[in-house]
């Protein structure tokens, strides 16, 4: 930490000609139970992750913003009286986009000089693109003397991604980010905004498995899978004209209309439905030191992402195949919105160096991909660090 303070600053006196003044950070996140669940109001079993975006900065006399990152090539220098979209340096606009969303809502912001640096991996599915969101939230929080909880960061953060970045997620991972806990998991419940600490066993270990492969599909098939959802809720509103979301339906109410929907329709709703059960029932079963009912759950989460939602791929399918015959192993499934990017494991205490080993060696011969495999553990959501 200190060896990354000291770097960041080294930097940051290049560009900016002073030390930084305020220090903001915030985590990444991996889902233990409940893809595509947010955005269908439902449950997810979410943690943050000791891999986090940090934001060194100085705050500035006048409304500007400049901004770098130790990450990307490329900064940008803007006034907060007129924020444009940039495409020269695309990774910008999550920065411009908090900052014009927080206008929007009516908050005063001050200009500052940022470095961010971030360990959160790209594009892999652990919300790197939610930790910048957060971190620079809370800076703006702190800078500008602002009254916002939480909650609200994680709503302006999706907001921004939404319409000024124009990335379409639920809150997920924003949520996480902001308000995720030290030392465990969180029981997120998307509709009302609110979520409870869940334990995790500590003779488990949280392993991320990264695929490494490309997750090109993601934006179409993501929106093609919402609209789906959303059809089907449609349809499903017919014989329950109550509900207002997959969330509303228990798998019960749902297998008796089953066969009123359009097949693809109905695979898609059906493992909404049935996954958002399984993070009830996850929560249920993490703190236990009781390994059946967690490869149960994983296991029934990630073959009906592949054969229900189909959001799987042949990278996953490798890694999941060696998940699983590798020593130490008591639950695998993916992570994120799937099509590639990481996975997760729960792996026995004191296989970790084992799990790794047989994991990269399987996965290397049967793709030819270097996978990146590591634990996490659950880190404070985002924060001002003193
Ligand atoms: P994920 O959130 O799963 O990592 P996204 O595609 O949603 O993937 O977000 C990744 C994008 O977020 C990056 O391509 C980049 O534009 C931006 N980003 C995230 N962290 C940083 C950072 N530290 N520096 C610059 N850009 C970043
Ligand atoms: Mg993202």
């Amino acid at each position: 930490m200190e060896e990354r303070r000291r770097f960041i600053s080294k930097e940051f006196k290049q560009l900016y000609g002073r030390l930084p003044s305020i220090w903001a950070r915030a985590p990444g996140r991996v889902d233990l139970m409940g893809s595509h669940t947010d955005y269908n109001m439902g449950f997810v079993l979410t943690m943050t992750i000791d891999r986090d975006t940090w934001i060194a900065a100085f705050p500035r006399e006048d409304n500007h913003i400049v901004i770098h990152s130790c990450n990307t090539p490329g900064g940008a220098f803007f006034s907060l009286e007129d924020i444009q979209r940039d495409k020269v340096a695309p990774w910008t606009n999550y920065v411009r986009g908090v900052a014009a969303v927080m206008q929007t809502s009516g908050f005063k912001l001050r200009g500052f000089d940022g470095l961010i640096h971030s360990t959160v991996p790209f594009g892999s599915g652990l919300s790197s693109s939610a930790a910048i969101e957060m971190a620079v939230a809370i800076l703006f929080k702190t800078l500008s003397d602002l009254r916002l909880n939480p909650v609200d960061m994680a709503l302006i953060g999706q907001r921004a991604e939404n319409d000024f970045v124009g990335v379409s997620t639920g809150i997920l991972d924003q949520y996480s980010s902001a308000m995720g806990r030290d030392g465990c998991g969180i029981l997120l419940d998307c509709r009302h905004l609110t979520s409870e600490a869940v334990p995790i066993n500590p003779a488990l270990q949280v392993v991320i498995c990264n695929t490494r492969s490309e997750r090109n599909l993601v934006g179409t098939e993501y929106d093609e899978r919402r609209a789906q959802c959303e059809e089907g809720l449609r349809l499903l509103q017919r014989f329950y004209p109550g509900i207002t979301a997959l969330r509303d339906v228990s798998p019960a109410m749902f297998m008796a209309q089953r066969q009123m929907l359009p097949e693809l329709i109905a695979r898609r709703c059906q493992f909404i439905i049935e996954e958002n059960q399984r993070v009830l029932d996850l929560a249920q079963a993490l703190p236990e030191d009781c390994p059946e009912p967690l490869h149960e759950l994983f296991a029934a989460s990630y073959s009906g992402a592949r054969d229900l939602y189909e959001i799987g791929s042949p990278a996953m399918a490798a890694m999941m195949d060696a998940m699983l015959l590798a020593p130490g192993l008591v639950a695998a499934r993916q992570a994120g919105a799937g099509f590639g990017g990481s996975m997760v494991a729960l792996v026995k205490e004191g296989f970790l160096e084992v799990f790794i080993d047989h994991v990269t060696k399987t996965y290397q011969q049967e793709t030819k991909i270097q996978a990146e495999i590591y634990a996490v553990q659950a880190a404070p959501g985002a924060m001002i660090l003193e």
